[in-house]
């Protein structure tokens, strides 16, 4: 056995943390570029607690997942006011594009020198800028990962700035600021953060430290995510959430991920889909696919017996079979109303370029069996 294990410096954990955050924010810096999401009143909290520490904020407001461009627009805004370090609070998008300019204001050149596929793919030469995460959904565990996910809209593809350096430094993670998501929002960025726990668990790359952060994700997932959706301030549901994501966040950074992860980013750069509503739609029927061909082929992998865990976690029946846990998934995605990839303009015809794209994509490699491109399509069909 071997591997390899890191994470953010410091994470802050709780409900209320962000009131109490005061000396985190003292000692971080002078100048924030705080990164919010398109309603800057969800950042309130926390330009307030700036102000009260006399801490002076330059806000950078983002609407949609980073491209490239949005990079270079907020490191020249950081530039301009003279920032000497970032706070990211929102979605895995807004947390990404902190992280992504915190790297850009201390490494020379442009973000495109440092980016995979469709840039040099350099790596970062200087330890990015002092960055803080604070997620306001329980879903993408981005405040604890190492890359930023930019999309290049002229290229239709979602490529990766990555770096061990680009974990943020501190992760502030208060499930309180998850009490006003609606449903809809909770259900698909939670399924992300499922995805995120079951496919480091049965990953080609799973170690010990990433199983146990992924068996007490799923648990909580599996008492909390229907009363989360359910009553949106039921704090404990809540805290359950807030966990599994940042566990998942941990598990994936540390181990790997697998088809859902391989699909969502070709899909992602190709089509104006919200990533958790991808993941979602196409989680069950990988699940069924790598089972399938499981058992066909490799019925001695370790994933193999990995399935049959994971269905007694969720269904909490010690006896149940791993078809069961599928059905408990197949379930909830139909009750929370995921809508089908065709609800984004996929089509049938679109199948075999995606399918292409996908088994190049990182996540892909680390899926428990390699899937046959017929077996990647039918999953991909099934989820339209
Ligand atoms: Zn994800």
């Amino acid at each position: 056995m071997q591997f390899e294990f890191a994470t953010d410096g410091r994470i802050i954990f709780g409900p209320g943390k962000l009131r109490q955050a005061s000396t985190t924010v003292k000692t971080a810096g002078q100048r924030p570029l705080v990164i919010t999401g398109k309603n800057i009143q969800r950042a309130e909290p926390l330009l307030k607690l700036l102000a009260e520490n006399k801490l002076e904020a330059t806000i950078y407001s983002v609407s949609a997942e980073p491209k490239i461009q949005t990079i270079r627009d907020g490191v020249a805004l950081a530039k301009k006011e003279s920032c000497d370090w970032v706070i990211g609070m929102g979605g895995g998008s807004v947390i990404d594009t902190g992280k992504a300019i915190a790297a850009m204001m201390t490494n020379e050149g442009d973000v495109l020198d440092y980016v995979e596929i469709i840039g040099h793919g350099k790596s970062l030469q200087k330890r990015p800028a002092r960055c803080l995460a604070i997620p306001t959904t329980a879903g993408t565990g981005s405040e604890v990962t190492r890359n930023s996910v930019l999309a290049s809209p002229e290229h239709r593809l979602k490529v990766s700035l990555r770096s061990a350096m680009m974990v943020p430094g501190v992760a502030l993670v208060d499930p309180e600021l998850t009490y006003d998501l609606p449903p809809g929002i909770t259900a698909s960025t939670g399924l992300d953060a499922l995805t995120q726990l079951i496919e480091p668990y049965v990953c080609l790359r799973a170690n010990p430290m990433t199983d146990a952060l992924c068996v007490e994700g799923i648990r909580r997932v599996t008492s909390s995510f229907r009363r989360a959706f359910e009553n949106s301030t039921d704090s404990k549901a809540r805290e359950n959430m807030a966990l599994a994501s940042l566990f998942g966040g941990i598990a994936l950074s540390n181990s790997g991920l697998g088809a859902v992860h391989g699909f969502a980013g070709p899909i992602g750069g190709m089509f104006p889909a919200p990533h958790g509503e991808i993941c979602a739609a196409l989680l069950p029927h990988v699940m069924e696919a790598n089972l399938r061909a499981l058992r066909e082929r490799d019925q001695k992998s370790y994933a193999f017996n990995r399935y049959y865990y994971v269905a007694r976690l969720l269904t909490g029946n010690d006896h149940a079979t791993a078809d069961a846990g599928i059905d408990w998934v197949r379930e909830l995605v139909s009750d929370f109303k995921i809508p089908r990839l065709s609800a984004h303009g996929i089509k049938p015809e679109h199948a075999d370029e995606i399918v292409k794209n996908a088994m190049n994509a990182s996540s892909m490699k680390a899926n428990p069996i390699a899937l046959t491109p017929d077996e990647l399509k039918e999953v991909l069909v099934k989820a339209l």
